[in-house]
């Protein structure tokens, strides 16, 4: 986006940089910075602890981030648990409430295109309560293959889904699924993996009718280190705690213990408070931009990688995911020539760009594909058309290189 780099220090101290994995960790403008340097220099106090003036705002710097992530997606503020990251937020609901929802011969679906850390999990707690793990398969073009009538059961009782891919960067229609799926079964839980869509599309936990939905701060411009959970209250409320110890407990006796009410009863120990206040900042920064806007600027220049990309090389890459630049988003995973992965990430980094190379964490999707791992490009508000430019002639020094 227009003139937006400059809101990026790194820029300034790697002059250059082509960076192109914001899947992996998006990275941070100077406000959050800044704003995390403010907690540090001047009330780096604890949470919910002092009755003195820094603690109290610190306290107060806190609860207003739960504020702000809670208007974000149209949530309660009392049904926003901060946790490390994603990864946590989705253990916290597997833990919480999976151990005490799956008995044996029940049902837990996930699709193929699942980050390992909404995928083992859930096959984790299947093989553990005799459960059953269904995996829901997606087509050549990475889309999602929806046969809802035949997948849910009467037996099944939790679904987690990614809202976008971090491979393929398709879009699930979250909304048509989740209508879709509570015609058939109204109580199934549904949580949504929004880790990939939230820096880019508008999310309104409401109208989605999702029961949970995670999301990790450091992919949205925010600081590492802080995961939202949403869950709607009821079932926070009937879920038990993940970690037992200070701050979530009301009251301990050596017959029992009273824990706080949501969220508070998942907030064991001390936070990442400087963390989570800086990550108001990402969250009033990405207001500020306007995620429709965000949204529309990065399906325009994914229409046109995609296309140069094809372009320049024909054949011989072979793009993961949708061709459609309305189906995905600005993530693009690939094969080229019958180049090592690791190879091209290697030249490419020789010329200041950064891109990914491996699995990605989606194993069985590389292995659904006959990949062992794929190079991933993904572009975001600080990427433009001439991070685009130097891709490609980054790829054909590749070429020159390694044939
Ligand atoms: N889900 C998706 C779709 C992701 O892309 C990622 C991170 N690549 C995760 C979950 C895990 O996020 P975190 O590492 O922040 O826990």
């Amino acid at each position: 986006m227009k003139n937006i780099k400059k809101d990026f220090p790194i820029f300034e101290k790697n002059p250059g940089l082509v960076y192109l994995d914001t899947t992996a960790t998006s990275l941070k403008p100077r406000v959050v910075i800044e704003r995390l340097l403010d907690y540090y220099q001047n009330f780096s106090a604890n949470v919910f602890r002092g009755i003195y003036k820094i603690s109290e705002k610190a306290t107060a710097a806190f609860e207003h981030t739960r504020e702000i992530t809670a208007g974000f997606i149209n949530a309660g503020q009392d049904e926003i648990v901060f946790t490390r990251n994603t990864t946590e937020s989705i253990n916290l609901v597997c833990y919480a409430l999976g151990r005490k929802l799956i008995s044996k011969g029940d049902e837990i679906v996930v699709s193929i295109a699942e980050h390992h850390s909404n995928f083992v999990p859930w096959q984790q707690l299947a093989f553990e309560n005799g459960g059953v793990f269904k995996i829901l398969p997606v087509n050549e073009q990475g889309i999602l293959v929806q046969d809802w009538e035949k997948v849910i059961t009467a037996r099944t009782k939790i679904l987690a889904l990614t809202y976008v891919s971090n491979v393929l960067g398709t879009i699930n229609p979250i909304k048509e699924i989740i209508s879709t799926v509570r015609r058939i079964k109204k109580d199934i839980i549904i949580l949504i993996d929004a880790a990939q869509a939230v820096s880019s599309i508008k999310i309104d936990v409401k109208e989605l009718d999702c029961d949970f939905l995670v999301f990790s701060s450091h992919k949205m411009l925010g600081p590492t280190g802080v995961g939202v959970l949403y869950g709607k209250k009821d079932l926070l409320e009937e879920s038990f705690p993940f970690m037992y110890g200070g701050e979530m407990i009301s009251r301990v006796e050596i017959e029992q213990s009273i824990f706080q009410p949501p969220p508070h009863k998942f907030e064991a120990g001390t936070p990442a408070i400087g963390e989570v206040i800086a990550f108001s900042a990402a969250l009033e920064y990405l207001q500020k931009l306007d995620l429709k806007k965000i949204k529309r600027y990065l399906s325009d220049l994914g229409r046109s990688v995609f296309n140069t990309l094809k372009d320049e090389f024909g054949e011989n890459i072979k793009i993961l995911g949708p061709a459609d630049a309305d189906q995905k988003t600005s993530i693009f995973s690939f094969s080229f020539y019958n180049f090592h992965p690791h190879d091209i990430a290697q030249i490419l980094d020789e010329q200041n760009i950064a891109v990914r190379a491996g699995h990605h964490c989606a194993m069985p999707l590389h292995r659904f594909y006959n990949l062992g791992a794929s190079v991933r490009a993904s572009f975001y508000i600080y990427n433009d058309e001439n991070d685009l430019k130097a891709l490609i002639e980054g790829l054909k020094r590749v070429i020159k290189i390694l044939s």
